[in-house]
């Protein structure tokens, strides 16, 4: 059994972050992940993305906010439980929680910080019967290494975001040729993209394919063809390396919706005007898994959620001390 003040759930960039701010109250942590390596969204979704609004970055590669943050924790030893879904929760004699993970292996803390976020990632694919055969070698739901997309002649599908920014990104660098296919002319994406994408289009540097619809793929030696379908019933045979259908992740809260904690849109309510406490004495969720009148599911605001909940944490853990807030900047890191 692991032994713990908080146990978090989530390793993600808020969950890591959390035991930074622990830390600083002497407070020990572990944290379970469904995932095989830390980081959350930016590990697992767009580690080579830059991001813009972390303050005191002006652009920083999300896989490398991650290991910064591996490296700012560093120093507070945290325990890690990876690769395992945090499954059931008690609570025992003591009014500690148990939490057991999928595989069986148990944590226990006075205190669970839930840090979720978009629960255990499942991509949106596409029904097409055999794609579980190509998915290895030439379907990606996500794009975790642009790199290996070099010199590809790749086709995306999707009308959002993802879809956009790839197709723009990969028309810039990396791929022999890219394709966009979306079932309608109208896209979900930010406008700044969506005029980006056209004007590509316009330029020859992006084929669109609107209106339509990849219904079934082949494979013939070492490429795969996609049969497409418009609207009006045209279809066409299109071959390429690789097929990128960028359809959004299916946002799911997972086994963590079974524990007694007021949900509202696959989210954890919780109290915003205090502290980020759930319903139950004891939990607490921050970042993206939370919801409250106001949410931005952004990572900085994530990480002053951590900064609250932490310190009624160490309030409910150690009642009879006084906490008084002190500078990283006067006691350093080992001071505290
Ligand atoms: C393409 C894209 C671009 C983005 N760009 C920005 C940006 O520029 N700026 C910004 O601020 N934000 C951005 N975001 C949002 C940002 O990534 C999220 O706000 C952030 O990741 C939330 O962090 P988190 O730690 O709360 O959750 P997550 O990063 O989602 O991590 C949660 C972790 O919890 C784990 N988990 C969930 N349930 C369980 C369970 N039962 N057991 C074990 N593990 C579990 C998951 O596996 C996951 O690793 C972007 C998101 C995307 C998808």
């Amino acid at each position: 059994m692991i032994k713990t003040d908080i146990i978090i759930i989530g390793a993600g960039p808020v969950g890591l972050f959390t035991v930074f701010e622990a830390g600083l109250l002497k407070l020990k942590c572990h944290l379970i992940d469904a995932l095989p390596i830390p980081g959350g969204q930016c590990a697992e979704i767009y580690p080579k993305k830059p991001i813009y609004d972390i303050p005191g970055y002006p652009s920083i590669q999300a896989s490398v906010l991650v290991d910064k943050l591996m490296e700012q924790i560093k120093p507070f030893s945290p325990g890690f439980t990876l690769g395992e879904t945090a499954d059931t929760l008690e609570k025992d004699n003591n009014g500690n929680f148990k939490v057991t993970t999928t595989q069986g292996t148990v944590h226990t803390a006075p205190i669970v910080a839930i840090a979720g976020g978009l629960g255990v990632f499942k991509p949106r694919k596409p029904p097409i019967e055999n794609l579980h055969t190509l998915e290895k070698k030439y379907i990606h739901y996500i794009v975790k290494e642009p790199s290996i997309f070099d010199k590809k002649n790749i086709v995306i599908s999707g009308g959002g975001d993802s879809a956009l920014d790839w197709a723009l990104y990969f028309a810039k660098n990396y791929a022999a040729s890219v394709k966009l296919i979306h079932r309608s002319d109208n896209f979900r994406a930010h406008n700044d993209s969506v005029q980006k994408a056209l004007n590509y289009a316009k330029e020859g540097k992006i084929e669109m394919i609107l209106n339509s619809e990849v219904y079934s793929v082949d494979e013939k030696e070492d490429n795969i063809f996609l049969n497409v379908r418009s609207k009006n019933k045209e279809t066409q045979n299109i071959k390429c390396d690789n097929w990128l259908p960028l359809f959004g992740l299916s946002p799911k809260i997972g086994p963590i919706g079974n524990w007694g904690l007021e949900i509202e849109k696959n989210a954890i309510k919780v109290n915003n005007s205090t502290d980020y406490s759930t319903n139950v004495d004891g939990i607490f969720a921050i970042g993206d898994v939370n919801t409250y009148d106001g949410k931005l599911k952004l990572i900085l605001c994530g990480f002053h959620e951590a900064a609250i909940m932490v310190q009624s944490a160490f309030k409910k853990i150690h009642p009879e001390k006084n906490n008084v807030l002190k500078y990283t900047t006067v006691t350093g890191i080992k001071g505290f």
